[in-house]
């Protein structure tokens, strides 16, 4: 009977007692153990693979932007348990856990900075926070950056990764989508650039609305960038899926994706664009 085939279970619990926890990082590309020191000064790609590990906002900040140059905007808005929400937990109460966890009010950091002298209004999804999903704060902080990149005359960017609109804030999770892509439409008709940059994953509300809408849409390699999930569509459809199916790269080559670019390469990356703008403007 296969519940007397258990053994192989065991084997796996007892190397992960083994592996002393938060030093070492099993590799999802190559099933390769990495050290963290090892993760960290690769931008927390693995050295074996290329496998791109997910970055915290403040990383990213660091990455990308000038040293020192980043201020934060509107680090105080905070979302409100409209719905009353009541499942396994409160709203309130996953909230205050996730803020304990990351040391974030909510799951985007914005403001303005500058990419190699280019000054930029920019948002940065951490997907650490209840899965980057966006509710009221998220859009909002959003549409306010894109704002503020329209009336300061400067490009934006928005770091994506996502899980899609925030379930627990119901009908004004999914008007963040409309928000943000109204701010987006304003800051087009000004000639003004939107260079959109997809991690892994982007999915749902967020690819639905502002993320597919870069001027130049970029995305780190091997991204799963998409709608629903490629299990969610197997299980519904139950339809097997085409090789590479919501990869950036599959994505890249049906032409919904501008360019995928190397995490080591995209400040300069960005920068191009960004000079291009300028002396397109
Ligand atoms: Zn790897």
């Amino acid at each position: 009977m296969a519940i007397f085939k258990r053994p192989a279970l065991k084997t796996t619990s007892r190397k992960k007692r083994e592996m002393p926890q938060g030093l070492w990082q099993k590799c999802p590309g190559c099933a390769d153990v990495v050290h963290e020191i090892e993760l960290a000064q690769n931008l927390r790609v693995c050295p074996r693979c290329d496998y791109h590990f997910a970055l915290s906002a403040q990383e990213r900040i660091e990455n990308l932007l000038d040293s020192g140059s980043f201020v934060e905007h509107d680090g105080e808005l905070r979302s409100v348990d409209t719905l009353q929400f009541q499942g396994m937990a409160s709203y309130e109460d996953r909230l205050r856990k996730y803020q304990d966890a990351t040391g974030l009010i909510d799951a985007a950091v914005t403001g303005h900075g500058a990419i190699e002298g280019h000054r930029v209004a920019i948002a940065i999804m951490d997907f650490r926070f209840l899965a980057a999903t966006m509710g009221s704060v998220v859009g909002e902080r959003l549409t306010r950056t894109i704002e503020f990149g329209t009336a300061n005359r400067c490009g934006v960017i928005i770091i994506s990764a996502s899980g899609g609109a925030r379930m627990y804030e119901g009908m004004l999770s999914l008007m963040q989508m409309a928000k943000t892509s109204g701010a987006l439409a304003r800051h087009a008709s000004e000639r003004l650039p939107y260079i959109s940059v997809l991690t892994n994953p982007t999915t749902a509300g967020v690819m639905a609305s502002f993320a597919s809408l870069g001027d130049v849409i970029i995305a780190e390699p091997r991204s799963m960038v998409g709608f629903a999930g490629p299990r969610v569509i197997k299980e519904t459809t139950h339809q097997d899926l085409p090789e590479g199916f919501q990869t950036a790269e599959f994505l890249e080559e049906h032409g919904l994706i501008d360019s995928i670019v190397h995490r080591r390469r995209m400040r300069a990356q960005i920068a191009q664009f960004l000079t291009y703008f300028s002396a397109a403007a």
